[in-house]
């Protein structure tokens, strides 16, 4: 295929309407015929980035292979789309601005007065069209984050009205994401906010060509009819997206209704036959048939928004369905946790992963669950800060050093068995400078971790400013934790292992960042199968 298309994805009525699922279905649709997709999300907030942001604010922060910090969507685009992202598909309207003004000190503007219009729209549009100056890609999706409306997404509406005309209509399709909600007390679907949304969008100066109406029930043709016509849309192009029991059916609904072949139509791309999506399929089909359920204790102290987690929930159903098994995960806060009622609270689930996190708030619950954990010889899943609490848990009451623990949270300590690296001390910015992104880490054959890997060598993902400190590997070694991947270039511990336990297992680097649907990660897996074994 010539030249790189674009499809636009925008918002309406609401945010939370699932942009980014839709996005990520149509990629997957397009990539299953055939075509080479990426995905990128334009976020009109200040940050440049969200790594500042509390998991409280905006969920989880994904992190990408390059070490870029990232929106939780590019989880969804790379789980989707089993590809990998990069710095170049997350833009915030804060890293737009930094590059204008840098620009603007260095002198390139020539003098000009630096304006919204054109420079910051010139920037974005830049930022979009990057990834498709690469040759890579096909198509590129473009997610706008937030709802049409509002003050901060004006520029990136701007932006994309006008590359409709740079571009060429035939090289761009824009899609338009509403509500349709539904009002019990007349019994009726409701279509007039996607008329105002859609009004909002013309006066912006962009018709949508496709629009897809979110709705807790099924349109019938009296209502697409209404929409298409109020919304100078073709009946083809208005799109239900019903809602589901699992995100993973979104991909095989959008096909049914037809997205991917109304958007091949306006980007005049031949149709290339039905996509091919026999292994998608088969992992629905298991996600939703599977009758055994086991349960997985998720302890962290951000539960009360499951977007925190997102990565590892969604790494936990993949491996589930791998094993043929429903994975029902509950959320333990970790400030709950207390001496008294560890058993208690831990007792009902068949495995127990501890989650990462930042700061000393929760950490002494998740101490408690590890502890449980290892006495109990539950299977052990420590992520990140997970396995700084295993270390510390097995210093404290394996090793007897009771002051043992992490410099993050006490300098008060003689065994800091997590400490600051010699690079971070000197740091004092918050952003962007924690490890980041992938590493090497070389496995010790015949441990669990090489089991489940089957290989020697494996690359993953880091997001932390501790780590082990090597000063007390060998006490640790001598006791029965054992480092079983390292890293070979700084020889950092990666990933520990407890000896005597039926599956112990703690990562610094944070597998749930590359667990596909089709590429489960071989760590989550095997820890439902020893979840799954303990059960039995
Ligand atoms: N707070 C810990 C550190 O910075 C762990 C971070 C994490 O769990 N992602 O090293």
């Amino acid at each position: 295929m010539g030249k790189t298309k674009y499809v636009f994805v925008t918002g309406g009525v609401t945010s939370s309407l699932g942009k980014g699922i839709i996005s990520a279905s149509l990629g997957r649709l397009l990539l299953a015929r055939g075509l080479r997709v990426t995905i990128q999300k334009l976020d009109p907030y200040i940050n440049v980035d969200p790594g500042t942001l509390n998991p409280y604010e905006h969920g989880e922060c994904y992190v990408t292979d390059d070490g870029a910090e990232t929106d939780l969507d590019l989880g969804h685009y790379e789980r989707f789309l089993d590809s990998q992202t990069s710095q170049a598909n997350n833009v915030t309207t804060g890293r737009i601005y930094q590059s204008v003004i840098n620009k603007e000190r260095r002198g390139d503007y020539l003098g000009k007065t630096v304006q919204v219009i054109p420079h910051i729209t010139d920037e974005i549009k830049r930022s979009i069209t990057q990834l498709g100056r690469s040759g890579d890609y096909d198509i590129i999706i473009t997610e706008i984050g937030g709802t049409v409306g509002d003050i901060e997404s004006l520029p990136y509406i701007e932006a994309v009205r006008q590359l409709r005309w740079d571009l060429g209509v035939e090289n761009t399709v824009f899609i338009h994401l509403t509500l349709v909600p539904y009002l019990s007390a007349s019994g009726e679907l409701k279509t007039k906010p996607t008329q105002h949304s859609v009004k909002v969008l013309l006066e912006n100066g962009i018709q949508p060509d496709v629009l897809v109406l979110r709705s807790e029930h099924e349109l019938n043709k009296d209502i697409r009819k209404k929409v298409a016509l109020f919304c100078n849309v073709e009946l083809k192009a208005v799109i239900q997206s019903i809602d589901v029991s699992t995100i993973y059916e979104v991909p095989l609904l959008m096909q049914d209704e037809g997205l991917d072949a109304y958007v091949l139509k306006k980007l005049r791309i031949k149709d290339q036959g039905r996509p091919e999506l026999k292994e998608w399929k088969e992992f629905v089909n298991k996600l939703k048939s599977s009758e055994l359920e086991i349960k997985i204790a998720l302890v962290g102290k951000y539960v009360e928004l499951h977007d925190s987690y997102k990565s590892i929930i969604e790494s936990l159903t993949h491996a589930g369905a791998m094993n043929d098994v429903k994975v029902r995960i509950t959320c333990v806060h970790s400030e709950l946790i207390k001496e008294n009622n560890t058993s208690e609270m831990l007792s009902a689930y068949d495995g127990i992963l501890v989650a990462p996190g930042f700061g000393h708030r929760g950490v002494d619950g998740k101490i408690l669950a590890v502890k449980y954990a290892r006495e109990n010889k539950v299977p052990f899943f420590g992520i990140c800060l997970g396995l700084q609490c295993a270390v510390i848990e097995f210093a404290r009451n394996v090793l007897s050093w009771d002051d043992a623990h992490s410099s993050e949270m006490t300098n008060m300590t003689k065994h800091p068995v997590i400490d600051l690296m010699e690079e971070q001390k000197d740091v004092t910015e918050k952003g962007g400078t924690m490890r980041l992104g992938g590493y090497t880490c070389e496995l010790k054959k015949g441990s669990l971790a090489q089991k489940a890997y089957k290989k020697d060598v494996v690359r993953e993902r880091h997001r932390h400013r501790y780590e082990f400190n090597n000063d007390f590997l060998d006490d640790f070694k001598k006791a029965g934790m054992l480092p079983t991947g390292i890293n070979p270039d700084s020889g950092l511990v990666e990933i520990m292992e407890q000896k005597d336990h039926p599956w112990f297992v703690g990562t610094q680097f944070h597998p749930e960042y590359s667990s596909t649907v089709l590429s489960p990660h071989p760590l989550f897996i095997d820890f439902i199968k020893a979840s799954l074994e303990n059960k039995k």
